[in-house]
């Protein structure tokens, strides 16, 4: 071997040693520089998956405080030009939305009747949940269960008057039929089966 050749061998070598060196110098000054970036921003740990963001549930608030004998009807709100939703609350509680079409549904031959007597009409019940339905002494299968019925009065007429406006309206088939019934302070009228008492 000639002494050129060893100078070769031995200048190759040296120069993969240094290249080798600056390689890994390279190296750890990026781990450097990633570690100095994390610390300045504070970046959460990127293998932490983001926590998104809570989207409403589909499922209809309090449609499991129907009974089952309720038609299951559903609408986003439930209004005419006089009655809003809120006045068919029970005791707060707003109408599930599985049986706001009924409260719908009611609501239009409810204001049927209003623009009949030209007077407003004050609901004193309309929706009730099971619960509230048992303490109001209520039906068992009362119809306010399905946000189908209303105990109403009208301002400035007689409970009498509205009975008798409502059953002519009933017999001229300009609403629904279905359950009528005078008390000593409201008028129950719903739009579930035909029945008097
Ligand atoms: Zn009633």
């Amino acid at each position: 071997m000639k002494s050129s050749d060893i100078i070769i061998i031995l200048t190759t070598f040296f120069l993969s040693l240094i290249l080798l060196a600056v390689l890994v110098l390279l190296k750890n000054s990026q781990v450097i520089n990633q570690e100095n970036e994390y610390n300045e921003t504070d970046t959460p740990d990127p293998s932490t998956p983001p926590i998104p963001n809570p989207t409403p549930s589909p499922t209809p608030i309090g449609s499991d405080n129907v009974p089952d004998f309720c038609p299951l009807n559903y609408a986003p709100d439930a209004f005419t030009k006089n009655f809003k939703l809120s006045e068919f609350n029970s005791k707060g509680t707003a109408p599930p939305t599985s049986i706001r079409g009924n409260i719908q549904q009611l609501m239009n031959e409810l204001q049927i009747i209003r623009d009949t007597i030209g007077v407003p009409i004050i609901v004193n019940s309309g929706y009730r949940t099971p619960m509230h339905n048992e303490n109001a002494g209520g039906a068992k299968q009362s119809r306010h269960m399905c946000g189908q019925a209303a105990d109403i009065k009208a301002k400035g007429l007689s409970l009498d008057d509205l009975w008798a406006t409502i059953n002519r309206l009933i017999k001229s088939g300009k609403i629904k039929d279905g359950g009528l019934s005078k008390y000593n302070t409201f008028i129950h009228y719903d739009i579930g089966p035909v029945r008097r008492w």
